[in-house]
């Protein structure tokens, strides 16, 4: 197969699919052809904030298959990066739908604009875990146990690690952005707590709001080095 790589191209890769949305999208994973993945790179869980596909999509359609070593979700969140929602089609905040024990099953406040309220409504689902796409989340993760998940999202311009890892501290480094230990407010039954109840270190990667050329200049080199086993040497 002739592979373009060329991050204007079309994405020759394949991806495995891994679940479908509630509206029927499949839910797709790019894998490494030899090795089982240590890291999985995932966007858009958040359909808003889909330059975080966007930008994956990118360093995926650099590369040759061959040179992937983890695994890549382009987008969790298919239903809401099509309609351009936080939510999936349900109206449910994904990041909120983890069964981690602080889930809580009153609705999720957010906010979309810098230093805005924080009073937009969204639904936690009407029990943890509920939604199809954190179902297969979930699922893919028990699969293929990755030894590290990087979860892209935007635009709180930070690295929130808990662990302040090595690799956190590397990203930011490379990013000129901050470690944080957390986002600043609650976040129940997000990914992020229901990974740490599971002993997967997590790092959420926060995009910072800049002109797409820049994003592309500061993070793909970083975003591909992520998905081409650069860091899998600081892994535990
Ligand atoms: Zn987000």
């Amino acid at each position: 197969m002739v592979v373009s790589c060329s991050e204007i191209g079309p994405l020759n890769h394949a991806g495995h699919t891994f679940g479908s949305s509630l509206k029927g999208v499949p839910l797709e994973v790019f894998l490494p052809v030899e090795q089982s993945p240590k890291i999985l790179l995932m966007a858009s869980i958040h359909g808003d904030e889909s330059i975080s596909t966007v930008l994956l999509s990118e360093c995926l359609r650099s590369m040759e298959p061959s040179v992937l070593k983890s695994a890549v979700i382009l987008s969790a969140n298919p239903d809401g990066t099509l309609v351009g929602t936080r939510c999936n089609a349900g109206g449910v905040d994904l990041n909120r739908n983890f069964p981690s024990q602080n889930w809580v099953a009153d609705p999720v406040f957010y906010r979309n604009r810098k230093g805005g309220p924080q009073d937009i409504p969204l639904s936690p689902g009407s029990s943890a875990g509920s939604e199809p796409e954190t179902q297969a989340i979930m699922g893919l993760i028990d699969k293929i146990s990755p030894k590290l998940i990087v979860s892209l999202h935007g635009f709180l311009n930070c690295i929130d690690d808990p662990q302040s890892s090595t690799i956190a501290m590397d990203l930011a480094r490379r990013t000129n952005m901050e470690v944080v230990p957390d986002v600043g407010y609650e976040t129940p039954g997000s990914f992020g707590s229901w990974c740490a109840e599971k002993q997967i270190p997590i790092i959420t990667y926060e995009l910072p709001f800049l002109p797409m050329d820049e994003l592309r200049k500061i993070h793909n080199p970083v975003l591909s080095d992520l998905m081409t086993g650069h860091y899998e040497a600081l892994l535990g």
